[in-house]
């Protein structure tokens, strides 16, 4: 491995270095060995990966260390929290160049756990592995994993659960709730915090006339990109809190997320959020919401000989293309997805009828945009009660079509439609089989979203293409499990 360790270069008050305490009888559960290559590791690193992911090998270049941080949870603020159960165990270059956190998750109690235990459970951790590996593979910016352990040594949420550790990746660690903090309870460190955070994050910034309203637009835009291609998959995300948002817009702490199966906008995956706020629709305005609470923090960045009231109108203004942005990728997206041309006045109007018989039949999200690109109208109509909706959608979208390259259009709509997605259903099917130590579910749902927009006939089983029938009820997932 090829250390590159930046984050201890920041104030001490920013993090607490504590070494992990490792479940018993830790158990190899899947390791992600291209993920490692990627990642440079050693053969000897390859070698030891169980004893990595599970607490009991530290490296000597690194002390490993819990991040402060705060937050808003449900639009509320909820003052300190920080890394309750998890800890930077290294920093590292990948093959790019790139440099990479290594952050093990369950790795025990830390000062920021409040009245946590600090672990997470096998099932959270399968959850989070195969959903981070599906994100990669579907080509979504987003934290990634090389591989978990699980233990016999229980841990105790409704029920006593198997403990599991999860070695988590990502290119940044720094959440919105960082600045939130420092501006909270240590205001003198945000120059050097924020100019640190442009340093490692967004040196082309530094080249800027004002540095740091180039940094503030780059992450709207990354941020922006981010949602649009959520809602694309119709992946919900399940708890945007301020502190599960990082500043390079690559998604991060997704543990009660989902893929939509059949199309709802007001679809929410997780049960402990009770009022719907992280709703698949809302995902877009959210992000605006979280954007504006970490601007707030960089009012006090305004700089010397600079309006003070002219600094919060640029901050703002940086916000104002938030909207504009997410929507471009959303509807080029979406175009592509419906295989109608971009600049086709009617494309965007088309794509909505579609989207409202989606919505109206109850049809499955993904299943469906493979249908329409396989030209199976018939098939769609079938399961339409409406079918004259359904016929007067295709007519115009037969008219948009005409005159068009379909062949363009459609070898696009290939790149953009997964034949797989994580559906609740198969994660909780991988999650049965571990929980008897059977990994052999996790090593086939890993192998076929590795490669989402491709046909495995040979890997795929007919319960990975459609929902459950409506009559089954769903698997309940809640936050930090
Ligand atoms: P989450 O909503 O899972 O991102 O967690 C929110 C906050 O709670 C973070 O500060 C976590 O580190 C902390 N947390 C969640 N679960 C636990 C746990 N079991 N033990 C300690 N801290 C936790
Ligand atoms: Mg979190």
């Amino acid at each position: 491995m090829h250390f590159n360790s930046r984050y201890p270069q920041l104030p001490a008050r920013l993090y607490h270095q504590q070494m992990p305490l490792p479940l018993k009888g830790a158990k190899a559960g899947h390791f992600n060995a291209a993920l490692a290559e990627q990642l440079q590791w050693s053969e000897e690193d390859k070698a030891q990966w169980v004893e990595i992911c599970s607490g009991q090998k530290t490296f000597a270049e690194f002390e490993p260390l819990a991040m402060v941080y705060a937050g808003h949870q449900f639009g509320q603020w909820a003052g300190q929290l920080g890394d309750g159960r998890g800890l930077l165990i290294a920093q590292i270059l990948d093959q790019q160049g790139q440099t990479i956190d290594l952050h093990l998750k369950g790795a025990g109690a830390t000062p920021y756990s409040r009245m946590g235990d600090g672990r997470a459970v096998l099932r959270s951790v399968i959850r989070e592995y195969l959903a981070g590996h599906a994100l990669n593979c579907l080509g979504v910016a987003s934290s990634n994993a090389v591989g978990f352990t699980s233990s016999a040594q229980g841990v105790q949420r409704e029920k006593l659960e198997p403990g599991a550790m999860l070695l988590r990746t990502s290119d940044c660690h720094i959440r919105f709730g960082h600045f939130e903090w420092i501006n909270q309870y240590q205001p003198e460190l945000l120059p050097e915090f924020t100019q640190k955070c442009i340093e490692w994050h967004y040196p082309e910034c530094l080249q800027a006339e004002q540095p740091i309203l180039a940094f503030v637009s780059q992450v709207i835009q990354r941020t922006a990109l981010m949602i649009a291609q959520w809602q694309l998959l119709g992946f919900a995300h399940g708890v945007m809190n301020t502190d599960n948002l990082n500043i390079t817009g690559s998604t991060l702490d997704f543990g009660p997320y989902g893929f939509m199966e059949r199309f709802r906008p007001n679809w929410i995956n997780n049960h402990s959020d009770y009022q719907g706020r992280y709703t698949y629709q809302q995902q877009p305005s959210i992000g605006h919401w979280n954007l504006w609470m970490w601007l707030n923090n960089l009012v006090a960045l305004c700089p010397e000989n600079y309006d003070k009231e002219q600094w919060k109108q640029d901050l703002a203004e940086c916000l104002e293309h938030y909207e504009p942005t997410f929507l471009e990728h959303y509807r080029n997206g979406l175009n592509q997805k419906m295989g109608l041309p971009r600049f086709h006045k009617d494309s965007f109007d088309c794509a909505m009828a579609f989207l409202r018989i989606l919505q109206s039949e109850q049809l499955d999200y993904t299943q469906s945009f493979l249908r329409l690109q396989n030209r199976e109208y018939d098939a769609i109509k079938d399961d339409c009660l409406d079918r004259r909706q359904f016929e007067s959608f295709l007519s115009l979208y037969n008219t948009i079509r005409e005159h068009q390259n379909l062949a363009e259009l459609d070898g696009a709509m290939a790149l953009a439609n997964p034949h797989y997605i994580l559906r609740n259903h198969m994660a909780q099917k991988a999650i049965e089989l571990a929980g008897r130590d059977d990994f052999s579910e996790v090593d086939r749902l890993f192998k076929l979203l590795s490669q989402p927009y491709l046909k495995q006939r040979d890997l795929e089983q007919a319960e990975d293409l459609a929902p459950l029938p409506s009559d089954v009820p769903e698997v309940m997932v809640s936050c930090s499990s």
